[in-house]
C-alpha cells in the first residue's frame, strides 16, 4: 500500500495548527475505533494505524519539521526498521478519555504492549502462557474427568501496585530511557544508518528506577502463588491433546490481560489395552478345552471387565469384537469397539491317561511306549 501524505491522511491543511491536528485526529479515531467499525475490524485497525502514524509525526514539532523538509525519509529513523508500530505511538493519552472506557479498546491495544499514558511506566502487556501436563487413568478417556491441578501464578504485588518500589511510590523515571522502557541506537555503517530498538538495559523495560525496594516482593513487583483450578477433561480426548483455559496463565502488568493456561492430557499406559483412534485392542488366552468345547472368559475392558463368549471350535488368533466398548468420539456420543484377539493355550505336557483320552477322541499320533518325549526325527521316521 503506497503511503499517503500525512496531512492528507488527517484531512488537514499544511498550515494547520497543533490544535486543529489534534481535533482532526480525535474525530477520525472516533470513526475508526473498533467499537464502531465492527463489520471490518481488520480494515479499521489499518486505518487507525495510518491516522495514528500521521498524528505521531504531525503532533510533534520536530518530527513535523523534518517531514515538511524531507518527506517520509525525514522521519524514518523515528520508527523501527519495519516502519511505524504501536510501540512508536506516544499519544495514547490523547485518546484515553475518548476510548479508554471501552473494553474493546483495551483488547485492541492490549496485544501491542502499548504504553497507556504516553509512554509512562505502566504498560498494557499480556501475561505469559503457562503449559502443564496432567496424567489421567485410561478410563478418563471414556468418562471424562475433572482433576484439580495446581498452577503456579505470578500476580502483581498489592503493597507496591506491582512497581517493586516501597509503597508504590519510591521510584523515579529511568534516566536512561526517560520512562520509555526501550532505547534506540543508531549505528552508522558506511553510508547507511542502522536503527535498533531494544529493551532498556537499565530498567529492563519498566521505565522506572527503584529508589527503595518493596519489602513484600523484594523489588520484583510480583508475588508467586499457586492457584487450584478444576479442569474439565471431556470424554473422548485423545492422548496428548491440549486443552486451552483462557486467562489462567500469568497475570499481566496493570490493565493487561492474563496469559492462557495450556493443559496437555496424557493417559497412563495400560498393560492390557492399546488404543487406536476410537477402537481399543486387547488380547486374551483361553485353555485348549475352552477353544474346543466353547465357554466364557472374563476380559479386562477400559473401565472394568466383561464376559466374552468363546464358541466351540474357536481357532487360534481369532479376533472378537465387543461393540461399543472402545473409546468415545470427542464431543460425540458413539463409541468405538474393543477388539480382543484370542490365543489358545496348548498344554506343554500330558499325563499318559490324558494322552490316551486325546488319542481316543481325536484319533491322532503314534502310541508312545514310554512316558519320555521322543525326538522329532524318530517320530518322523516311524
Ligand atoms: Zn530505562
Ligand atoms: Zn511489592
Amino acid at each position: 500500500m503506497p503511503k499517503r501524505d500525512y496531512y492528507e491522511v488527517l484531512g488537514v491543511a499544511k498550515t494547520a495548527s497543533p490544535d486543529e491536528i489534534k481535533q482532526a485526529y480525535r474525530k477520525l479515531a472516533r470513526q475508526y475505533h473498533p467499537d464502531v467499525a465492527k463489520e471490518n475490524p481488520k480494515a479499521a485497525e489499518e486505518k487507525f494505524k495510518e491516522i495514528s502514524e500521521a498524528y505521531e509525526v504531525l503532533a510533534d514539532e520536530q518530527k513535523r519539521r523534518h517531514y515538511d523538509q524531507l518527506g517520509f525519509s525525514g522521519v524514518e529513523t523515528d520508527f523501527g526498521p519495519g516502519g511505524f508500530t504501536w510501540q512508536n505511538f506516544t499519544h495514547v493519552g490523547d485518546l484515553e478519555d475518548l476510548l479508554g472506557a471501552s473494553p474493546l479498546f483495551r483488547q485492541f491495544f492490549g496485544g501491542f504492549g502499548f504504553p497507556t499514558e504516553g509512554g509512562g511506566p505502566s504498560r498494557i502487556a499480556r501475561g505469559s502462557d503457562v503449559e502443564l501436563t496432567i496424567r489421567l487413568p485410561l478410563a478418563a478417556a471414556v468418562r471424562g474427568a475433572h482433576p484439580t491441578i495446581e498452577v503456579p501464578r505470578s500476580t502483581p504485588c498489592s503493597d507496591c501496585q506491582g512497581t517493586g518500589a516501597r509503597g508504590g511510590t519510591a521510584f523515579e523515571t529511568c534516566p536512561e530511557c526517560h520512562g520509555q522502557g526501550q532505547v534506540r541506537r543508531v549505528q552508522n555503517r558506511g553510508f547507511t544508518q542502522l536503527l535498533t530498538i531494544g529493551q532498556c538495559p537499565r530498567c529492563h523495560g519498566t521505565g522506572r528506577r527503584i529508589l527503595e525496594k518493596c519489602p513484600t516482593c523484594r523489588g520484583t513487583g510480583r508475588l508467586n502463588s499457586v492457584e487450584r483450578i478444576e479442569v474439565a477433561v471431556p470424554p473422548g480426548v485423545e492422548d496428548g491433546a491440549v486443552l486451552r483455559i483462557p486467562g489462567h496463565g500469568m497475570a499481566a502488568g496493570s490493565g493487561g490481560r492474563s496469559g492462557d493456561l495450556y493443559v496437555q492430557v496424557e493417559f497412563e499406559p495400560s498393560a492390557t489395552l492399546r488404543r487406536e483412534g476410537q477402537d481399543a485392542y486387547a488380547e486374551t488366552t483361553v485353555p485348549l478345552s475352552t477353544a474346543l468345547l466353547g465357554g466364557e472368559v472374563t476380559v479386562a475392558t477400559i473401565e472394568g471387565h466383561a464376559n466374552l463368549k468363546i464358541p466351540a471350535g474357536t481357532q487360534p488368533e481369532t479376533p472378537f469384537r465387543l461393540r461399543g466398548e472402545g473409546f468415545p468420539r470427542f464431543r460425540g456420543s458413539s463409541r468405538g469397539d474393543l477388539i480382543i484377539t484370542v490365543h489358545i493355550e496348548i498344554p506343554r505336557s500330558l499325563s499318559g491317561h490324558e494322552r490316551d483320552l486325546v488319542r481316543e477322541a481325536l484319533g491322532a499320533g503314534p502310541r508312545a511306549t514310554t512316558g519320555k518325549r521322543e525326538p522329532i526325527w524318530r517320530r518322523r521316521s516311524s
